[in-house]
């Protein structure tokens, strides 16, 4: 794959519940790698919002769905993913490779077929991109579902990773 290890297939400029589902069911996507923090909720808050359950719900007719965070509190992400009735690892080391493998082998699809739904780019990015996921990457979202005006962060990100141009190639 020509590009960039640090670009994401797409971005879409929305958040999360504004994502659209069909886009990722015409590539032929069969399941979801989801970010938690900063991507379905915001850092501080652990009560999800309706949007997010119903976008959740919609996705879940058609594909697997499991919870990757790299925040080490098991009661957290676990208090979140209980919410939505998914499945979840936390602690996961993103960009590192080993967590996400172990994702896929337990999806057993290729990893063309699975996309990765995330708002850091040095994570969720980097990582999906390593291991060969459909990397997508979403505005972060605020405590009332709606796109964080403090991007500051993924801001950052984007600067340094035009600044590093690591290719993939
Ligand atoms: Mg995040």
């Amino acid at each position: 794959m020509a590009g960039h290890w640090l670009k994401p297939d797409w971005e879409p400029g929305l958040t999360l519940p504004s994502l659209p589902i069909s886009t990722l069911l015409d590539l032929g996507i069969q399941a979801i790698i989801l970010d938690v923090d900063g991507t379905i909720l915001s850092g501080k808050e652990n009560t999800l919002q309706t949007a997010v359950k119903d976008w959740v719900k919609s996705a879940q007719k058609h594909l697997s769905i499991h919870l990757l965070s790299n925040n080490p509190s098991k009661n957290r992400i676990g208090v979140v993913a209980d919410q939505l009735g998914l499945t979840f690892t936390y602690g996961a080391a993103k960009p590192r490779r080993a967590p996400l493998n172990k994702v896929i082998n337990q999806l057993n699809l290729r990893p063309s077929e699975i996309a990765i739904v995330g708002d850091r780019i040095f994570t969720d990015i980097l990582g999906g991109n390593r291991v060969g996921l459909y990397t997508v990457l979403v505005r972060p979202i605020d405590k009332n579902g709606l796109p964080s005006k403090k991007n500051h962060f993924q801001n950052l990100e984007k600067k340094l990773s035009r600044l590093l141009g690591v290719s993939k190639g």
